[in-house]
Order: structure tokens, then C-alpha cells, then sequence
């Protein structure tokens, strides 16, 4: 057994042990073993100084080193200090011959900062796996191929299927549109991430649900894609609010149709799209007014009075064909927007929508009990916006009302002609 200053002053725990007893320690095993003085340490039994859960086997190894001629791999094991501290010490350690007795020569190093390290990655994992398992967004991952390589317990929820089901099957699979994750992918290659990026998934039961995506790019360490990893959420609820704002935003109460705003910009919109060419398609409005309906309230009461309002909607929208464009813009008072239709065309709808509710009264009404006035208009180049257009047919209407009611006006560009 080699001895000289060299061996004190190595840098790892050496000890020799005999028959179960410390018989020598160099300085870094004293000092890591807490010992001020060797005697603290060097004589006293092994089993004094490892945790008792991992004696058992520290003991197998020693036994192994001093009956064999054979070295122990590496093994971690937990000891108290002659302080009572506690560490973890890695140790390797073979038979040697001590004093011409069987010995076991054993060096040691001090992995108690890799321990802790290693119960902070536990840590870690398991406040993972908590917030895997709570968060009720869903989080995933995949491979470059878009093959799901982890999703979380959430998915159950909101898709409907279980994790297990879902991870090793390409997330297209759950896109309702294929190209819908195409593009989601594309974004992601080219900006490295998402925020917000809308989406659709189908659950089991086939329901296609809204879904915001937020989500990065995985590279390798070579940097190569490597997939996506990031979080979406089932917006449904939201959607549908959002829908519905929007709906009660643009759309009248008490008949469905588009309100005056809505409608008055559908018709901004159908002239812009003209700019003013002289060879633009052609397009009227009809502005129809119910007549004395004030009169209809004050016979039969303002519910009977919204009911007729909601008769004449059915009839408007009966005659009204595809591509036309009804709306409420007060009141008592429609705009029919007819496009591609000249004065003539459009002057026989509207004198049909006349026929039709002359002909057609409201339940508890007789007929010709209900009538409308209508102005009709076509655009000309001349009109930049909707304001001229609509002004002639307001005039074309009070024409209507002024002859009689119950009558069709048309207004040529400036001019509003009576017609039979
Ligand atoms: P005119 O032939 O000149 O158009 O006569 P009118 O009575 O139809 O015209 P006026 O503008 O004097 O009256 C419109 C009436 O429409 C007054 C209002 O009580 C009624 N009205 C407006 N909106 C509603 C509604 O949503 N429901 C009901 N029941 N009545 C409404
Ligand atoms: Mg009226
Ligand atoms: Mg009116």
C-alpha cells in the first residue's frame, strides 16, 4: 500500500477499510467527512457513517472489494458527516491488502450539489406534470413530420379524445382542413412563432370547434426544424359571442334584417365597386315606406303593429331575389338594394312588392289593410356616394305618398317621373 504527502494531498476522499473500520483517510476525506482530527474518523465502523437506507448496499460493495481481486463500479450513496451533516458521495473501490490483511481501497467525490440539482429536476418535472394535468388550455408538441409527440391530459376535455389516442398521430388529423395547419405551419417557419393564430379542430363527436393557437418552432442542435411546441385554446364560447355581438351590432331586433348602418354600407359598398365607369353594371334602390302605419298602432296596437312589420319582411323577402340586398333603415321604412338591375327591372320589382302586400295583409287585417309606398332610383355615374342616390329615391317615395300612396315613383337621375 503506497503512502507518501502525494496521496493526502489528492483532491478525492481516499480511505482504506479493514474489517468494516476506517483504518486510514486522507485529508480530503477528512475534510469532506467533517473530521478536525483523524481519530474523529479513521477507526470507527463504516455503518456509523452511511444513511441506513443505503448501507445495505455499500456494505455488498465493501464486502465484494475485500473477498474479490475485482473493482466496484461507481455507486452513489448518502452519509452523515462526523458534524451530523449530510452529503452524497460517489465511490469506486477495490481490494488492496492493508498491514497483510484484506483491505478495501476506496476513493470517494462529493456529488451533493449534482443531488440537489437532480431534486430540482424532480421538482421541476413534478410542478410540470401538476400543470399539465390542471391546465385547461392544451399544451403539445410535435415532431418536424407534425407527428404529436406529447399533449396534455386537457385534450380529453376539449377534443374528446385522450392523450394516448391522440399522441403518434399526425395533428392534421384534428384540422376539420388540412390547409388550415398548412398555413399555421407556414407562419410558424416563417416568423419562429404565433400569437393568437385562429384555428379549427373537430372533436370526437365531429363538432368543429374555434381554437387560438400560440405556438413556436423546435429546432435541433444542429438547427434544424424540429417541430412545433406551444398551446391552443378552445375559443368556441368566445367565437360565438363575438358572433353574436357582431349579429346585434349589424341586424335589426325585431326583423333580422341588416339595420340602417349595415345596409347603408352594403350600398356605399355596391358604388365604390362601380368608381363612377360609365359601363358599370347597373343599380337601383327601392325605398319602401308603409303607408298610415301609424294608423295600423293606434287600431290594432304596437305589437299587432311590429307583427305586420314582420309580415312585410317575409313578403320583401319572398320577392327580393338572390344578390339583392333587404334592410330595415328605420321604422317603418326598407331599403332594397337590387343590383345589376336597370330602372325598368327594378321598377317591376318593386311594383310587385306592391301587388304583394296590398294583396297579402297581415293576420287580422283586411286586405288593402296594409300598403307601401316605394321610391325607386338607379345610380348613376355622377353619384360618388349613397347620399344622391338615396335622396332621389326618399323623393321618388314622398312622390309615391303625395299621389295617393299605395304606389311605385321612379326618380331618373335629378327628375322624379310619375308612372302608372
Ligand atoms: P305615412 O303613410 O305618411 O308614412 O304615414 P305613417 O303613419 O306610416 O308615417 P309616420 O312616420 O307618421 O309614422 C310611422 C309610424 O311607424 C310611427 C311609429 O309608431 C311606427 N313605428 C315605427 N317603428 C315601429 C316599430 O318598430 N313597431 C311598431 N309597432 N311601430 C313602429
Ligand atoms: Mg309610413
Ligand atoms: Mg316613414
Amino acid at each position: 500500500m503506497p503512502r507518501g504527502p502525494w496521496l493526502d494531498d489528492l483532491p478525492a476522499g481516499v480511505v482504506v477499510i479493514v474489517d468494516g473500520r476506517f483504518r486510514y483517510a486522507n485529508r480530503a476525506a477528512l475534510a469532506l467527512m467533517d473530521a478536525d482530527v483523524p481519530e474523529m474518523f479513521v477507526g470507527h465502523p463504516v455503518a456509523d457513517f452511511v444513511h441506513p437506507l443505503d448501507l445495505h448496499r455499500v456494505e455488498a460493495r465493501i464486502r465484494y472489494a475485500a473477498e474479490a481481486a475485482g473493482s466496484n463500479p461507481p455507486t452513489e450513496f448518502r452519509v452523515y458527516t462526523c458534524r451530523r451533516g449530510a452529503r452524497v458521495l460517489a465511490m469506486t473501490s477495490n481490494h488492496t491488502t492493508f498491514e497483510g490483511r484484506d483491505a478495501v481501497l476506496a476513493a470517494f467525490v462529493d456529488m451533493s450539489h449534482r443531488a440537489e440539482m437532480d431534486a430540482r429536476l424532480q421538482e421541476t418535472e413534478r410542478n410540470f406534470q401538476r400543470i399539465m394535468n390542471t391546465m385547461q388550455d392544451v399544451f403539445y408538441r410535435t415532431d418536424a413530420q407534425g407527428v404529436t409527440r406529447y399533449v396534455c391530459p386537457a385534450v380529453k376535455n376539449v377534443l374528446g379524445y385522450s392523450a394516448e389516442e391522440i399522441i403518434g398521430l399526425p395533428a392534421a388529423a384534428f384540422y376539420p382542413d388540412a390547409s388550415e395547419r398548412e398555413r399555421l405551419v407556414q407562419a410558424i417557419r416563417e416568423t419562429g412563432f404565433v400569437h393568437d393564430f385562429p384555428g379549427r379542430m373537430r372533436r370526437a363527436d365531429g363538432t368543429i370547434i374555434d381554437i387560438s393557437i400560440s405556438t413556436h418552432a423546435l429546432f435541433d442542435e444542429r438547427g434544424q426544424f424540429a417541430g412545433v411546441e406551444g398551446i391552443w385554446r378552445d375559443i368556441t364560447q368566445r367565437k360565438a359571442m363575438e358572433r353574436e355581438l357582431e349579429r346585434m351590432a349589424t341586424r335589426d331586433e325585431l326583423t333580422g334584417l341588416p339595420n340602417r348602418r349595415s345596409i347603408l354600407s352594403a350600398l356605399e359598398q355596391a358604388i365604390e365597386r362601380r368608381g363612377g365607369r360609365r359601363d358599370a353594371a347597373p343599380l337601383c334602390v327601392l325605398m319602401i315606406d308603409l303607408d298610415f302605419f301609424k294608423r295600423i298602432n293606434d287600431a290594432y296596437g304596437h305589437l299587432a303593429g311590429d307583427a305586420a312589420l314582420q309580415h312585410v319582411t317575409a313578403i320583401l323577402q319572398q320577392i327580393s331575389r338572390d344578390g339583392d340586398v333587404l334592410g330595415r333603415l328605420g321604422g317603418e321604412e326598407f331599403l332594397l338594394i337590387v343590383d345589376g338591375a336597370g330602372l325598368q327591372a327594378a321598377h317591376d320589382v318593386a311594383e310587385r312588392i306592391r301587388a304583394a302586400v296590398e294583396g297579402r295583409p297581415p293576420p287580422g287585417l283586411p286586405e288593402g289593410g296594409l300598403t307601401v309606398s316605394i321610391g325607386v332610383a338607379q345610380w348613376s355615374p355622377g353619384d360618388r356616394d349613397a347620399r344622391a342616390l338615396l335622396d332621389r329615391a326618399d323623393r321618388a317615395m314622398y312622390a309615391a305618398k303625395n299621389a295617393g300612396r299605395n304606389r311605385v315613383h321612379r326618380a331618373l337621375a335629378g327628375v322624379v317621373e310619375d308612372t302608372p
